[in-house]
């Protein structure tokens, strides 16, 4: 009886689950020694403004993996929340941020830059954040309004008041705040008002219909509208053609990311 449990409880197991379980486990154990070795880098990709003049940049994380090659954050940051790795790596990246935009401000040329770096929820809420990016600000002399943390609004499903008056002592700081993704998530237009935000991100799902559903025009145009009437800029993220930065503009959209400008690359 036990045996044949027993031999049932194995047969659960889906060998291709374990294959699944394995490799997440293998890059997990990989992923931590990136983390405290400085194996992981940044990519940054322009920001532009109307006329296509730079107006600064996003930091996106890159995972070059000895063995398997590339590896995006879209397979590294999910392992990366779920084993608390996302701390350590939110750490440094806010002080390979602060770096950038500290050696930025010593040239004329570059001082007006300003830097946007991806806050994971699972870091916003188990971290101490505003700790985090003090010492940043602090060890390296970088001018804080020139750091924007971008945040999703996953960020507000749980403890929203709490996340306010966090997002309100790192506003006190210096540092700017732009909501990522918008329009994907769950957006309570009464916290849109109550958050010290400073920018829309129009997701680029919508950007990227822009061309074939008409109801993506209506969105973008009321996001820039609803960004407008509370006095946030708004950014459109993946323009990848001409016609859907002549659409955005059309409607008010005067800052653009995407393939169009130019893809993630390192800085040099
Ligand atoms: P995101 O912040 O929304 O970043 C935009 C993603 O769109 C980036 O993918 C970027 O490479 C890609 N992209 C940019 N322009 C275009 C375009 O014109 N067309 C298309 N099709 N795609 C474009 P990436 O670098 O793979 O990053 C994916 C997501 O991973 C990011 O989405 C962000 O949520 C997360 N991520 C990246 N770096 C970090 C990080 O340092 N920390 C945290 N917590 N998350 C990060
Ligand atoms: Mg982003
Ligand atoms: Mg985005
Ligand atoms: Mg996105």
């Amino acid at each position: 009886q036990a045996k044949q449990s027993g031999r049932n409880a194995i047969c659960f197991f889906d060998p291709l689950m374990q294959a699944d379980m394995l490799r997440r486990v293998h890059l997990e154990r990989g992923l931590r020694r990136a983390v405290h070795d400085g194996g992981l880098t940044l990519h940054f990709q322009p920001q532009v403004g109307p006329d296509g003049d730079i107006l600064g940049y996003e930091a996106l994380l890159r995972w070059p993996h000895p063995e398997q090659g590339p590896i995006g954050p879209g397979v590294f940051i999910p392992i990366a929340e779920q084993s608390r790795l996302i701390i350590p790596l939110g750490r440094w990246l806010l002080q390979a941020a602060a770096r950038q935009l500290a050696a930025w401000a010593r040239d004329p040329a570059t001082r007006a830059l300003t830097l946007s770096v991806n806050i994971s929820s699972v870091q916003f809420r188990h971290d101490d954040l505003v700790a985090a990016v003090r010492e940043a600000l602090e060890t390296t002399g970088a001018p804080a309004e020139r750091l924007k943390l971008e945040v999703t609004e996953s960020l507000l499903m749980e403890e929203p008041d709490q996340v306010c008056a966090t997002m309100e002592r790192l506003r006190a700081l210096g540092v700017h705040f732009s909501l990522d993704d918008f329009g994907t998530g769950f957006s309570s237009l009464a916290y849109l008002q109550r958050l010290p935000l400073d920018e829309l991100k129009i997701d680029q799902s919508f950007v990227q219909s822009l061309e074939q559903a008409p109801a993506a025009d209506a969105i973008v145009g009321s996001i820039i509208g609803l960004a407008r009437s509370l006095s946030l800029h708004v950014i459109a993220e993946g323009v990848e053609t001409e016609t859907q930065r002549t659409r955005l503009a059309a409607h008010g959209c005067h800052r653009y990311q995407g393939y169009l400008f130019g893809a993630p690359a390192p800085l040099a």
